[in-house]
């Protein structure tokens, strides 16, 4: 066990000896050390992109990524100054009219070689993303297509996108809706998923005549900047997109240019709230933390919930927005479904978390849960160097715990006791986040009234996964504002032009 609180290892080595067996399983991927000296991959991905250029940052500035598996540094990524920054926002902006202008079919196939291209390095770049993120591979596997598809769904929604004639209700005026590209853009993401969240807004961005400069976060700069190199391949025009991983200070000077018309953003609830507030006449669009609800009701079919704890928990090692955070279980399945869920997801393969900082804040909430009558039933081991955090079961978690209102980020199942479906669905609710829940019931109809009660923006109804492309993901309450994907992730980069006309001639 490592870097875990004297609490945390006195209760573990307590409670071992019952039911704490070998569940260590070595990475099972390329791992980072070999396949970086396999594959040259620093050629661009250690550069800025700037206005459709690599280069280094202007005062030679880099910091170093890491490998999370093993702490090893993989190489050190120039970071944007100020003036690069404003270099590349006065190329998004002198770039904004005529990208505007290119035809939406230009565009869309811009988006569809970037798609493909990704398609066809997608192993590559799910290496790269293991690499820098220490993820299971299978994960990143998954994401390098879930990514690519906002591509492919974008190039798709530019050839779409359509305004509207009506008449007033009057009768004296035709009201013709046109629909424009916001304007230059500033894009920041998350490390959790290093490509999607990307091209979740790169896609409907540039689809919609956007430009667009773009902070990846500074724990995996590394794909987004891969990114770069694939739209550069696509024929992008030069100055649209720019990419500069850098410090969060570098970006402030941007936030009170006037030519800044959208930050999108998608991150922390404290870092959103905060940024929402800093550019206050650009329209904003925050993708924001969650704490979601895995609703057990009476009446659920046991296989398929313990089935769906696997994609809602684990991925990523819990490190998902919209990871299961509260498993909220009827008290006559409750038992059942501990005992299912542990014997189902021992053996589950899952990285190490993305730094010793997460590790420190996941260890703290389990102290907290446990010091508070928490059960611990279960935990694996995991290896000594690196941001491992075991894979943890934690039942009977009273709901003053920190982590009933906390997102946990990291793999650690907790399950709660409602004494009712009423209560399991007020529990539910009982939070400040509003991103994504489960519901599981058997009954079709107890279980769509359930979902509709529940104050997310999504909900997996008897099943794990819920992201798609083609559908629109956010969240309500401190979750966010906006969508991103399906038909309105396009609308989040466009205004709506009015052109009042004269109304029809009488004869
Ligand atoms: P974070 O808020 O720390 O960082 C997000 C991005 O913002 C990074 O690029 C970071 O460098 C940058 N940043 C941090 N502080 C900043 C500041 N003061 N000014 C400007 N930029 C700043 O979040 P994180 O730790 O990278 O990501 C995890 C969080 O993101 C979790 O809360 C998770 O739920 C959330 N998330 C939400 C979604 C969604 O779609 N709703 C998706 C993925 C992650």
């Amino acid at each position: 066990m490592r870097n875990v609180a004297p609490v945390f290892v006195d209760i573990v080595k307590r409670v071992r000896g019952v039911c704490l067996v070998d569940a260590y399983r070595p990475p099972q991927i390329g791992e980072g050390g070999d396949f970086f000296n396999t594959v040259d991959y620093m050629t661009y991905q250690n550069k800025l992109f700037l206005a459709g250029s690599f280069v280094d940052a202007s005062d030679g500035g880099t910091f170093e990524v890491t490998n999370p598996r093993d702490g090893s540094v993989i190489t050190a990524v120039a970071s944007a100054t100020e003036d690069d920054i404003k270099k590349a926002f006065d190329a998004a902006c002198e770039a904004q009219p005529a990208w505007a202008k290119t035809s939406p079919r230009h565009r869309a196939d811009i988006l569809r070689r970037a798609y493909e291209e990704i398609m066809e390095r997608k192993d590559e770049i799910a290496e790269l993303m293991t690499l820098e993120l220490g993820r299971a591979l299978p994960d990143s596997q998954g994401e390098s297509v879930y990514g690519a598809e906002f591509f492919r769904w974008f190039a798709a929604e530019a050839e779409r996108m359509s305004g509207d004639y009506r008449l007033a209700p009057t009768g004296n005026a035709r009201i013709v809706e046109v629909q424009q590209p916001v304007g230059p853009v500033l894009a920041i993401t998350p490390w959790n998923f290093p490509l999607a969240m990307g091209t979740r807004k790169l896609g409907p961005a540039l689809a919609a005549g956007c430009t667009v400069v773009l902070k990846p976060a500074s724990k995996t700069p590394l794909t987004m900047l891969l990114l770069a190199e694939i739209l550069d391949h696509a024929g992008l025009d030069k100055g649209v997109v720019s990419i500069l991983p850098c410090s969060s200070s570098a970006l402030e000077p941007l936030y009170s240019d006037p030519r800044l018309r959208k930050l999108t953003f998608t991150g922390s609830t404290a870092v959103g709230k905060e940024l929402a507030t800093k550019v206050p006449t650009a329209r904003v669009s925050l993708e924001l933390g969650g704490n979601a609800p895995f609703v057990v009701l009476s009446d659920a079919d046991l296989d398929t919930a313990v089935e769906a704890t696997a994609t809602a928990k684990m991925r990523g090692a819990g490190q998902v927005c919209i990871a299961a955070n509260r498993f909220i279980v009827h008290r006559d399945l409750r038992a059942d479904f501990v005992a299912q869920v542990t014997e189902s997801l021992k053996g589950t393969e899952y990285g190490p978390l993305s730094g010793d900082d997460q590790v420190e804040k996941v260890t703290e909430l389990v102290d907290d849960a446990l010091a508070q009558g928490a059960t611990l039933v279960w935990q694996d081991e995991v290896p000594e160097t690196g941001s491992w955090f075991p894979l943890t079961i934690l039942d009977n978690v009273p709901t003053t715990a920190r982590m009933y209102k906390e997102e946990i980020f990291g793999p650690v199942v907790a399950v709660y006791e409602a004494a009712s479906d009423e209560d399991a669905i007020a529990m539910a609710n009982d939070t400040n986040f509003g991103l994504a829940g489960y519901l599981f019931s058997a009954n079709l109809q107890h279980a769509l009234d359930s979902a509709e009660r529940m104050e997310v923006g999504m909900v997996g109804v008897n099943k794990g996964g819920i992201s798609d492309a083609a559908a629109p993901f956010g969240g309500v309450k401190d979750s966010g504002l906006g969508r991103e994907g399906g038909f309105q992730g396009i609308e989040e980069f466009l205004e709506r032009k009015l052109m009042s006309l004269p109304a029809p001639a009488a004869k």
